[in-house]
């Protein structure tokens, strides 16, 4: 055991948290701050939540917390409540180092990994060596069994053990490679990193639930750019968005998704609200209008390939990531009124404007034009109209009739004179 006297800065370390860690030693419990917060404080960075460990058993840590809850399927935590701050306290768990008939299935998968364990045990169950270090806050020490010290000195990310073990019991921790890497500007050690490239596939089995909980930190952490270039260098993406990954390569959708995520970093580094419904109907766009293209080669009408392009599309991704539906609606109305942007006449853009979802709409058009779709200059006319008085606003919606009078007379104009080139030739 490697003790490390590195005090971690006090002021940082939430008040609930410390309340937590002192209330279960003062009965007698061992108590560590772990994981996330750990590493955070000591990458000088202010931890969003923070955990704690504990020989105590969930029945035991409820007993002494009035405020608390046990909650989790996989494993039973308890968070215990202060206002809006919640601090998730959790039993040593072992490590599941032997395949167990009764706690994996054949690929071995954990199944059931509510066993407690001891210190050392918990200490090893963990994923990465930078999240397996615990806080002594009495003694203001970190026990770090797993050199997780020396791997956050050389910004490193390295799994605990056997890689494609440790894949193969838990494939959501590839996932959480990358997440980390984006966030903290990590680089994964060579095995850490080389072992995603081909046990990608483990991913189709967990369920499309926790696919989705985690998609939403992937993407809504503030660096989604950056984990949707990890998820495709370490060939991740296509197996969370088949669809989207098999038209990537001959349409705009890269393009449009990473600026949908940059729109969605800067408004997080802003504090301003985003919605998985904008992202998924970025991931989604592209194998949507691919679909209601191939329906109306069919011969379906535009309404009718719309509506069951969207439902093909939605169906097909949860089988991978569910979306429940209170985005998914949101995201076919995205999807529905950007056939209604271009129509400009009569009162249309006034009742547009006022739509529930017309400011999401006019953001994703300004995200296709600047992908490179072409659409004449659609999106600035928007933005003139939703600035421009009364007057203004006609003034523009004749601009756009007169265009298209003025393409219809020069087509008519030229096929007048392809006419007269054929009757009268020189
Ligand atoms: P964040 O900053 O995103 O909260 P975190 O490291 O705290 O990062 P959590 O999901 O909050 O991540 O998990 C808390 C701790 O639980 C982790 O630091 C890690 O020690 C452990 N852990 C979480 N998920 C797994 C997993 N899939 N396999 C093994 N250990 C895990
Ligand atoms: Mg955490």
């Amino acid at each position: 055991m490697s003790d490390n006297a590195t005090t971690l800065p006090l002021e940082r370390i939430s008040v609930n948290a410390l309340k937590v860690v002192k209330r279960l030693t003062g009965h007698g419990f061992e108590a560590y701050l772990v994981g996330g917060c750990v590493r955070d404080l000591i990458l000088g960075r202010s931890p969003k939540d923070f955990d704690v460990a504990t020989n105590a058993h969930p029945e035991e840590v409820r007993d002494i917390f009035r405020n608390s809850r046990t909650v989790g399927r996989r494993f039973r935590i308890v968070h215990i409540r202060f206002g809006r701050d919640i601090v998730e306290v959790a039993t040593f768990r072992s490590a599941h180092k032997e395949i167990d008939e009764n706690t994996h299935t054949n690929d071995g998968r954990i199944l059931d990994d509510n066993i407690y364990g001891t210190f050392q045990e918990d200490a090893y169950r963990r994923d990465f060596t930078m999240n397996a270090l615990y806080y002594n806050i009495d003694t203001a020490e970190i026990i770090d069994l797993v050199n997780g010290l020396d791997d956050i000195k050389a910004n490193r990310i390295r799994l605990i053990g056997e890689p494609d073990n440790r894949y193969r019991e838990d494939p959501v921790r590839m996932l959480r490679a990358l997440r980390f890497k984006a966030k903290l500007g990590f680089d994964l050690d060579e095995q850490t990193g080389s072992s995603i490239h081909h046990l990608g596939y483990l991913l189709q089995d967990i369920p499309p639930a926790r696919i989705f909980e985690e998609v939403l930190k992937l993407f809504m952490s503030g660096h989604g750019v950056a984990t949707l270039e990890a998820m495709l260098e370490y060939d991740l993406f296509g197996w969370l968005f088949p669809s989207t990954r098999r038209v990537m390569d001959d349409t705009l959708a890269e393009k449009l998704i990473h600026l949908a995520l940059a729109s969605t970093d800067r408004r997080i580094a802003n504090d301003m609200p985003v919605t998985p419904a904008f992202i998924f109907a970025a991931l989604l766009w592209y194998p949507f209008i691919e679909d209601k293209k191939r329906l109306e080669e069919e011969g379906v009408a535009h309404v009718e390939a719309s509506h069951a392009a969207a439902a093909n599309v939605i169906g097909n991704q949860q089988l991978f990531t569910s979306i429940p539906r209170r985005f998914s609606g949101p995201m076919r109305d995205i999807w529905n009124l950007q056939f209604r942007l271009p129509i400009r006449y009569g009162r249309k853009p006034e009742i547009l404007v006022t739509h529930k979802r017309f400011r999401a709409a006019y953001d994703f058009l300004l995200l296709r034009e600047e992908s490179g779709e072409k659409l004449d200059e659609l999106g600035q006319w928007w933005t003139d109209f939703q600035e421009a008085d009364e007057d203004a606003r006609r003034k523009l919606k004749l601009q756009t009739t007169d265009k298209k009078k003025r393409k219809r007379n020069r087509k008519r104009r030229s096929n007048h004179d392809r006419m007269s080139a054929n009757s009268y030739p020189p």
